[in-house]
């Protein structure tokens, strides 16, 4: 029953006050500060976050410090069990949780529900996976000049302390997917969750909790970036600062944070290159689906096309019929909505229809779209746009696609490799050698072949280059970027 599960959270007020996790207890902070979480669906409070003082932080980073090095010393096999009660109790919930995302963050229920069931297979995944991350050891034989005799035994061991912060638009997929690899490499973790979807993330925080993480390894602190999150990533005893969220908050934090791994995925800016024999339909169907699921709210979103004038008369129609039958703008508890359901707040919203309108401004038409009512902005799609408008040059986060015309191919690679942006790109041809060749030009860090930009599957490498991130994730790559490798060597020479 989600009430004796989660009843302890809040003070169950309408709107509830959620307490903080501080390692051993969930409790309300000092300061008397809170936060309010705003449905983006009607502007109700949602519930209000604690808003903790930098002295909580230093308690529960000097807790998660204290305890850190008996969890690393804890059998690995143990570690995976609890990842799997994690995952188990994720699934038992689904149905709270998938509502909770819908009322916070204005999600489709199926893309909600989505989320929830794609963290519990991610962290299933990590637990299997821990298992099989071993070390090496090399012989001195091997390298000349050096007498025989020495060995290094290489290990992987954890960093210490990692804090974790996640961004609104994936809250709970995106905390687990720092959360678990830290701890199953033995590390202990700071989860500083986004205020919008903080309440979720609370949530999340309460299934680590119940899953058995010994007392101080793991805590769930809140409050806004702006109040707590310098005092966080530049606290000296942080030991690797594990972010997801815009390019400009991973360029702030890279300057305080001390001198510590960061692994940022940041923001994205993807272009989609319809080659001239490309397949239009399927084109059409990945780019309205890559452009607006979750109302263009995610880093993979494809945000322009690039195409000769030739390809684009022909491929306009073709993205509007599949638009009438793929998205449907809306509600987001509704039914019928599909896709497409309000930006996070009026106020991104108000931004977006604002880029669009200095756009149209600028010589760019409108195909299709632009009305906004609340925070709910009609799928949008713009043509005759220069790679030079804000529309394009900065990550738009709204459900908004920008036709941009090209006369060679290699124009394209120059508009993408020219953006600050670098972290995925589709290329849509039917001849897949072409589409390999043209992909090895681009500086991102993936490129998909005749499908939109995705993360998944999560055992992929999922990288950004540019301002689109630093480090790698995927489940392999994240258990590793979590743990550093730790080489004893044993001096013999004979
Ligand atoms: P955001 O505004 O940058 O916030 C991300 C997280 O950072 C939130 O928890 C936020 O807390 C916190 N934060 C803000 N300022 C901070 C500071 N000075 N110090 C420490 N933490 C701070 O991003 P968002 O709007 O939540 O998320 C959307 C962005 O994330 C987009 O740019 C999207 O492309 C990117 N993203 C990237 C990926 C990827 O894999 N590359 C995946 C998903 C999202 P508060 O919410 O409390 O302010």
């Amino acid at each position: 029953m989600p009430a004796e599960f989660f009843g302890s959270l809040s003070n169950h007020k309408t709107p509830p006050t959620y307490k903080f996790f501080n390692g051993n207890e969930w409790v309300e902070s000092k300061s008397k500060k809170t936060t309010d979480v705003i449905s983006p669906i009607d502007n109700h409070v949602v519930g209000k976050l604690q808003v903790v003082t930098t002295k909580e932080i230093d308690e529960v980073i000097e807790k998660a410090k204290r305890a850190q090095r008996q969890w690393e010393a804890t059998p690995l096999n143990q570690r995976i069990k609890i990842m799997h009660l994690v995952a188990d109790w994720i699934r038992h919930f689904e149905q709270y949780l998938t509502s909770l995302l819908t009322a916070e963050i204005g999600k489709t229920h199926d893309e909600a529900k989505g989320e929830i069931v794609r963290t519990a297979d991610l962290i299933d995944y990590f637990a299997d996976e821990a298992q099989s991350l071993k070390g090496e050891t090399l012989d001195s034989d091997n390298f000349p000049g050096f007498e025989k005799g020495r060995i290094a035994m290489i290990e992987r061991v954890a960093y210490g302390v990692v804090l974790a912060i996640a961004p609104f638009n994936y809250p709970v997929n995106l905390s687990a997917s720092k959360i678990a690899p830290a701890l199953l490499m033995g590390n202990s973790v700071v989860f500083k969750p986004p205020t919008q979807g903080g309440i979720a993330g609370i949530h999340l925080a309460r299934i680590f909790e119940k899953s058995g993480i010994p007392d101080g390894i793991f805590s769930c602190v809140t409050g806004g970036g702006s109040d707590v999150g310098n005092y966080l990533v530049s606290h000296d005893d942080i030991d690797l600062v594990t972010f997801t969220g815009s390019s400009d908050t991973g360029v702030a934090i890279a300057a305080k944070a001390k001198m510590v791994p960061l692994v940022f995925e940041c923001g994205g800016n993807n272009p989609a290159v319809i080659l001239p024999d490309a397949d239009l339909h399927l084109a059409a169907r990945e780019i309205v689906k890559g452009g607006f699921s979750y109302a263009g709210q995610r880093c993979t979103a494809i945000k322009y096309v690039l195409g000769t004038k030739k390809i684009l008369d022909q491929l306009r129609p073709i993205i509007l019929e599949t638009l009438k039958d793929m998205v449907k703008p809306g509600d987001p508890r509704s039914p019928e909505t599909k896709l497409v359901g309000p930006v996070i707040s009026e106020s991104a919203a108000i931004h977006i229809e604002e880029v669009i309108q200095e756009a149209v401004k600028d010589g760019a038409k409108i195909l299709t779209g632009r009305k906004r009512k609340g925070s709910l902005i009609e799928p949008t799609i713009l043509t005759s746009v220069k790679p030079e408008m804000a529309v394009v040059k900065k990550e738009l986060f709204g459900p908004i696609v920008s036709l941009i015309e090209i006369k060679s191919m290699d124009e394209a690679i120059t508009i993408i490799n020219n953006s600050s942006y670098g972290l995925q790109a589709s290329v849509f041809s039917r001849d897949e050698g072409s589409a390999l060749n043209f992909a090895k030009y681009l500086k991102v860090g993936t490129v998909q072949i005749n499908g939109s930009p995705q993360r998944g599957p999560d055992h992929f490498p999922f990288l950004g280059v540019k301002k689109s991130g630093v480090g790698v994730q995927g489940v392999r790559y994240s258990l590793e970027s979590m743990s550093r490798l730790r080489p004893i060597v044993l001096n013999k020479p004979q």
